[in-house]
């Protein structure tokens, strides 16, 4: 059990962390506590704590040596109180972290034999631990901004969407988008770096410049489409250029295909895994799909190193809903 404690996780469901709580327990003891076991409770890591025998059970309790309270390595982190075994909260990371699109709760269901409601549950808690932190550091260097608009009901007139562009004319997909039943999603995303993507009720000049001026250093150099709205925040910045996407697509390095490719993955995992995503959740649906694009292989990653990472973050957040 041991040997395979410190390995990378990959996708083979026989591997013990996928099948028993125990190995589950081991592994993300070894990510949580690298250098030994710290108490949740008063924060002790100096005097080492002990590790109890439950008869009867496998269970991995401590007993901190300076508080003397009791603890899981799921004490403190989304894991806490939850009846699901560690080894399927497990598979459940790896499947969100290894798959581009994300995963229904269906097939979660499915795959990990648990309840839809309980599939459901995990996958949204697993989101809330993909978070950004709000420490994030800004965006710099060239920092493209747009928009889309993403779920609302499919109705008839899409059709007219789908049709190609007349270059000569405005491009009718957005104008649909902006005061459509839809939900509108600015992206900030640096170029070969990180992307902050957010819901905006109102895609306004106030709005757009509050976001960019909370996310983005001002020595950046800004790159959007000519939406007016761009205009003002824009003056704050570096550089500014826009690209008319009614006329043209690129014109030197002013373009948002950085963000559209962004947006591409985004709007085939919202539209096509998950079909009905309310606003109100939205966010976590966007921290999830930041989540994967800010560790993208690109950016070095394997499926193994972000499903560690993800398992990284699982601690010092509570959730206020219940399940
Ligand atoms: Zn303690």
């Amino acid at each position: 059990m041991s040997s395979t404690n410190h390995e990378d996780l990959g996708l083979d469901v026989y591997d013990p962390r996928f099948q028993d709580a125990e190995a589950a327990a081991i592994y993300l003891e070894s990510i949580r506590w690298p250098d030994g076991p710290v108490c949740p409770h008063c924060g002790e890591s100096e005097r080492k704590a002990y590790k109890l025998n439950v008869k009867g059970t496998k269970r991995r309790l401590w007993k901190c040596a300076a508080c003397r309270k009791q603890f899981t390595v799921m004490v403190g982190t989304i894991f806490e109180d939850s009846h699901i075994p560690l080894n399927k909260w497990l598979l459940a990371f790896y499947f969100l972290c290894s798959s581009k699109k994300g995963m229904s709760a269906h097939q979660l269901h499915r795959m990990l034999g648990v309840t839809y409601k309980s599939a459901w549950f995990m996958a949204h808690r697993i989101r809330y631990a993909m978070e950004q932190p709000p420490f994030a550091s800004l965006l710099t260097g060239t920092v493209e901004v747009d928009e889309t608009y993403v779920g609302g009901k499919v109705r008839r007139t899409n059709k007219v969407q789908h049709r190609p562009l007349d270059p000569r004319q405005p491009d009718k997909r957005k104008q649909t988008g902006r005061g459509s039943d839809k939900v509108p999603v600015v992206a900030l995303i640096e170029r070969g770096g990180e992307v902050r993507s957010m819901r905006m009720a109102n895609v306004t000049g106030d709005n757009l410049g509050g976001a960019i001026r909370r996310h983005v250093s001002r020595e950046a150099h800004l790159r959007t489409d000519s939406f007016p709205s761009y205009t003002l925040v824009g003056r704050e910045y570096a550089s500014h250029e826009t690209v008319n996407h009614a006329v043209e697509y690129v014109r030197g390095d002013a373009h948002t295909n950085t963000a559209e490719n962004f947006f591409s993955i985004l709007k085939r995992g919202i539209n096509g895994i998950y079909h009905h995503v309310s606003e109100a959740h939205l966010p976590r649906y966007l921290a999830e799909f930041d989540f994967r694009y800010n560790t993208r292989s690109a950016n070095g990653f394997t499926d193994a190193d972000r499903t560690r990472l993800a398992l990284s973050m699982v601690g010092g957040k509570r959730l206020t809903y219940n399940s």
